[in-house]
C-alpha cells in the first residue's frame, strides 16, 4: 500500500469517530421523514434525479417516468425496465454514490438490483418512528443540524411551534426581499399581525419579526435567491425601491416582473444584512450549481457578493457548497474577506474529487479556522445525509493525507484540522455553545 493510502486509512479510523454539525439541511423531524414503503422510491429521492433526468434525451422515457419512479404505491417490478437503463449510465456520480451507500450501509446489498430491492423491500426503516431517527442521527455522531425549513412562521414567532431538539432554525430570506405583490407582502406582515402601508413600515415589520425569531433561537440567515436572480446586489436607491413597492401596494392586482423587481430585491436584502448585523447572526448564502438542471450557472458566482462583503464588514458571511465550479474565485474570497467562511455544505456529491482539492487547497491559502466541512442538503431523506456524510469524510480524510504525505502537516495536526473543519469552526461561527472537541 501507498503512504498516502496508509496515512488516510488511519486517518479516515480516527474521522469517523469524530462528531459533525450538520451545517445545512431542510428537515423538520421525524414527522417529515420520508415514508418508507417501496425501495426505488426510498433510494432515488433528491439530487441523484438530476442525474437521471441529464441523460435522459428529451420525450425519453415515454410517459410520466418521474411520477413512477417517486410513487410509493407503483410496484418495483413494474419501475424496473424504466428505471435499469438510466441508471447504467448515471450510477458512478456522488450523487449516486450516495443511493449505494445506503443500499450497502444500511441495507447490506452490495449492488443496486432488482433482486437486492426485492430483498430490502420488506426491511425498510421507519424513519417516521422518533427513536429510529434519533438513533440514525446519533450513530452517524450529528450533534446539531442548521435547518432551512419553510414552517408556519406566525406559529414560530409566537412560540407555537417547537423545532426539532437537535436542530437550529436559520431565518429564511428569499421571500422578504423578492417583492413582487400585494398579496406577498399582507402574507409577510400577517406573520406579525401588523398591516402595513408603505416601505418603511413593512422595514421595520420584518425588523421586529427577525429579533422575534431569534429570541426563539433562530442561529442566522439563509438565502438562496442565486436560483432566481443574480448575486450581484447593487446599490438601489430607497426612491426606486419605493416607487416600485408603492405600485402594487396601490393596485392588488398589479405584480412586478424579472428583472424588473431587482432593485426593491436589492435595497430591502441591505437592510436586512443591517439587521443581520445588529441582531450578531449569521448570514448563509447560496453560491455556484444549483439543485436539478437547466438552471443558469454564472449568476450564482460569488465574486458577484465582493461590493457586499466589503459594504457589510461587520456582518459574518457563511458562503455554501464551494462556489463549485469556482474554486479559485471561492478560495480567494476567503482568505480576502475578514467575514468571510467557506461552507462546503453539499459539495461532497457535488464534487468529490473537487471538494478533496479545494480542502488540501485551501489548507495552505485559507485559514483552516475559516472553513466548515459539511453539511448535508437532503432534507427529510436522513438516511442519505448519513451517506453524504460518510463521503464528506473520505473527502476529508483524502485532503488531509495528502498534506501530510508531503509533510506539511503530521498526522496529530491534521486529526485536529478534521475536528475543527467538521465541529469546533460552526460551533463558535453559529453560537452554538457545545464544548469544544480536542482530538
Ligand atoms: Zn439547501
Amino acid at each position: 500500500m501507498s503512504e498516502r493510502a496508509e496515512i488516510y486509512q488511519r486517518l479516515r479510523e480516527r474521522i469517523e469517530q469524530l462528531p459533525v454539525i450538520d451545517c445545512h439541511e431542510h428537515t423538520v423531524g421525524p414527522q417529515g421523514a420520508q415514508e418508507n414503503r417501496e425501495p426505488l422510491a426510498c433510494l432515488m429521492p433528491g439530487y441523484v434525479q438530476s442525474d437521471l433526468a441529464a441523460v435522459v434525451y428529451p420525450g425519453w422515457p415515454e410517459g410520466n417516468f418521474w411520477n413512477i419512479l417517486n410513487d410509493q404505491d407503483v410496484p418495483t417490478e413494474e419501475k424496473w425496465p424504466l428505471f435499469e437503463p438510466i441508471w447504467r449510465q448515471t450510477e458512478h456520480t456522488a450523487y449516486a454514490r450516495v443511493t449505494k451507500r445506503v443500499l450497502r450501509d444500511v441495507y447490506g446489498e452490495e449492488e443496486l438490483t432488482l433482486a437486492a430491492l426485492q430483498r430490502i423491500r420488506e426491511r425498510l426503516l421507519n424513519l417516521r418512528d422518533p427513536q429510529v431517527y434519533g438513533q440514525v442521527l446519533d450513530q452517524a455522531g450529528v450533534r446539531c443540524r442548521l435547518v432551512n425549513i419553510w414552517i408556519d412562521l406566525k406559529k414560530y414567532v409566537a412560540g407555537e411551534y417547537q423545532i426539532y431538539e437537535r436542530d437550529r432554525f436559520m431565518i429564511p430570506l428569499p421571500g422578504f426581499h423578492d417583492l413582487r405583490s400585494w398579496q406577498q407582502v399582507w402574507d409577510l406582515t400577517q406573520i406579525m399581525g401588523q398591516t402595513v402601508t408603505n416601505l418603511d413600515d413593512y422595514v421595520e415589520c420584518c425588523r421586529e419579526m427577525f429579533g422575534r425569531m431569534k429570541e426563539r433561537g433562530a442561529v442566522g440567515f439563509k438565502d438562496q435567491s442565486a436560483y432566481n436572480r443574480t448575486l450581484a446586489y447593487d446599490n438601489a436607491t430607497r426612491s426606486e425601491a419605493e416607487a416600485l413597492f408603492n405600485r402594487f401596494m396601490a393596485d392588488p392586482r398589479a405584480g412586478l416582473g424579472w428583472p424588473e423587481a431587482k432593485p426593491l430585491s436589492d435595497y430591502l436584502f441591505h437592510h436586512f444584512m443591517d439587521m443581520a448585523a445588529e441582531l450578531e447572526l449569521p448570514v448563509q448564502i447560496h453560491t455556484g450549481h444549483m439543485a436539478g438542471i437547466r438552471n443558469e450557472i454564472s449568476k450564482t458566482n460569488a465574486v458577484h457578493l465582493i461590493p457586499l462583503l466589503e459594504l457589510h464588514r461587520n456582518v459574518r458571511f457563511d458562503l455554501f457548497h464551494g462556489n463549485w465550479p469556482y474554486m479559485g474565485e471561492y478560495l480567494y474570497l476567503g482568505k480576502n474577506y475578514p467575514n468571510v467562511h467557506l461552507d462546503l455544505c453539499w459539495l461532497h456529491i457535488i464534487d468529490p474529487v473537487y471538494g478533496k482539492n479545494l480542502l488540501s487547497e485551501g489548507l495552505g491559502t485559507v485559514p483552516h479556522g475559516k472553513i466548515h466541512a459539511y453539511g448535508g442538503d437532503y432534507g427529510d431523506a436522513i438516511l442519505h445525509a448519513v451517506a453524504h456524510l460518510g463521503i464528506a469524510r473520505d473527502v476529508v480524510a483524502a485532503a488531509l493525507a495528502e498534506q501530510v504525505e508531503w509533510r506539511w502537516i503530521d498526522e496529530a495536526q491534521a486529526l485536529q484540522i478534521a475536528a475543527d473543519w467538521l465541529f469546533n469552526n460552526p460551533n463558535e461561527f453559529f453560537n452554538l455553545g457545545f464544548e469544544r472537541v480536542a482530538v
